[in-house]
């Protein structure tokens, strides 16, 4: 029996639930009393604390009364503020969109309510996800519940989805929602010491997710254990009418091959990300990683992925035209607070000047360039060709292993003060191992695996086929298991 309702796994809660041991109402009083304590790491940019208990006591009434309940009826979660919520503040951590309160719900946190959740609040990201820190966020940033040596929270969470990842390693919540465009899911799970899923594009609707880049962008989970995020996105994934890039499949039960061993599964070890970006720290614990997955009982062997280089410079291109083309639409006139000039074109540009931070307006600048007359051959055509080869990569690997095994990130967590001394491009290259799933669309489980040298936590991915998840989490739980991931940030210790 855990201590404390806060440190509880999804599975548990919900058994603990069901046999009446617990309510919702005491297990959400008790994360609004950890979110109180910890607001000095400004992970809530809106806090509902009221629509979360009456959330909590009709749940509770449903348990009681024997009515049909939710699979996660009563568990409390967290969505990033990139999810459209009716009624409730939407930001996507940017200015422009700071008092936006959307009249309509995305599908994917319809589903999370339909099952029963209980929504604490919207928590911070990147603004318009754009970012791997969420320094970008226009609501100031979140501090990693991860201490450096000296005890200072001095570190970054990652990025995007660094609020939803701080919120789970904080016991601030069960679950969380995320979204990963080139990493933004693993990246921060990996920084913070939790799990997380991008699942396959076409997986999860992105109806009501504040786009950033439509062909890369894919919800996902983010929670303390396989088993748990397993568990979400069953919930969350499924046919759309809303969003035509949703792949009209059913929704397995994700948990169905939990347990089993890995005998006869072959792991692929991609030989390009033994790359000079990464750390030797990081380095140690993928191979700590290896030794696990083969004491499992799977068989490793070295992969090629050839185009693997390639993947940033290609992911920077078309994500940034995308998103170019996708926030156009904030210009004053619908949706945005809007700043007035002399003639309309004035008024467009002193509320997207305004409104847009330095990031989000670097990216606008490059990819319409990219896309212009003249270059758009050269650029955006030229990285379309190369996201082809990219996915080839994968699936030609695919034909050999069931899954591969590889670092989410080159390093652990960075500091705020280290992370103002790089230049943009500099803090790209910390996406170098998450882009290349991503534009190729497929499943990747970030998990942690062990502490560095340095005290803080690894993540590794586990990539798999498309529309296999269940092969993603059979084998990233049999890591778990192995890995015996129990440490806790310094926050939840104090
Ligand atoms: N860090 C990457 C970027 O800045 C990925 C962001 C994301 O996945 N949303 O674009």
């Amino acid at each position: 029996m855990v201590e404390r309702l806060t440190d509880l796994t999804i599975a548990d809660a919900l058994d603990l639930l069901n046999k009446k041991e617990i309510s919702s109402v005491e297990l959400t009083r008790a994360h609004l009393a950890e979110m109180e304590k910890a607001r000095f790491l400004n992970v809530f940019i809106t806090e509902t604390p009221e629509l979360a208990l009456k959330q909590a006591e009709e749940s509770d009434k449903k348990r009681l009364s024997g009515e049909k309940i939710g699979r996660l009826e009563g568990i409390p979660i967290a969505n990033k503020d990139l999810y459209c919520t009716k009624g409730i503040r939407t930001t996507a951590a940017s200015k422009i969109l700071s008092d936006f309160v959307p009249p309509y719900e995305s599908t994917v946190t319809q589903n999370l309510k339909n099952a029963g959740t209980v929504m604490l609040g919207k928590v911070n990201t990147d603004q318009f996800a754009m970012g791997g820190s969420t320094m970008t966020s226009y609501f100031g940033v979140t501090k990693n519940p991860w201490t450096d040596e000296t005890g200072a929270y001095s570190l970054v969470p990652g990025g995007s989805s660094g609020g939803s990842a701080a919120a789970v390693a904080a016991g601030l919540c069960l679950g969380a929602t995320g979204s990963d465009t080139g990493g933004s899911i693993r990246q921060p799970a990996s920084f913070c010491g939790i799990t997380g899923i991008k699942p396959t594009y076409g997986r999860c609707s992105r109806y009501g997710i504040v786009a950033f880049a439509s062909s890369l962008d894919q919800a996902g989970p983010m929670a303390r254990t396989v088993k748990d995020c397993a568990l979400m996105l069953r919930e969350m994934a499924g046919m759309d009418s809303h969003d035509s890039t949703v792949a009209d499949l059913p929704v397995p039960d994700f948990t169905q091959f939990l347990g089993r061993d890995l005998k006869g599964k072959i792991i692929g070890i991609p030989k390009e990300y033994r790359s000079k970006d990464l750390n030797p720290m990081v380095a140690e614990v993928w191979d700590k990683g290896i030794r696990m997955i083969q004491n499992a009982g799977a068989e490793t062997i070295e992969i090629s992925l050839p185009h693997t280089k390639y993947a940033l410079p290609v992911y920077y291109i078309i994500a940034c035209a995308e998103a170019s083309s996708n926030l156009s639409r904030y210009d004053g006139v619908r949706y945005t607070t809007r700043v007035p000039g002399k003639t309309l074109d004035e008024m467009y540009e002193n509320t997207r000047t305004d409104g847009f931070g330095a990031e989000v307006i670097r990216r606008i600048l490059l990819g319409t360039f990219v896309l212009s007359a003249g270059f758009y051959d050269a650029y955006y055509i030229r990285a379309q060709r190369v996201r082809r080869l990219i996915y080839n990569d994968f699936v030609e690997a695919f034909q050999k292993v069931d899954a591969i095994l590889a670092p989410a990130a080159p390093t652990t967590a960075l500091s705020y003060e280290a992370m103002k001394t790089m230049s943009p491009v500099d803090t790209y290259l910390g996406d170098v191992f998450t882009t290349p799933s991503s534009l190729a669309g497929v499943p990747s489980v970030a998990l942690p695996i062990a502490l560095a040298k340095n005290g803080l936590p690894v993540g590794l991915q586990v990539i798999g086929r498309h529309f296999e998840e269940q092969t993603v989490f059979q084998v990233a739980q049999a890591l778990e298991n192995e890995a015996h991931f129990v440490k806790t940030p310094h926050y939840v210790k104090g």
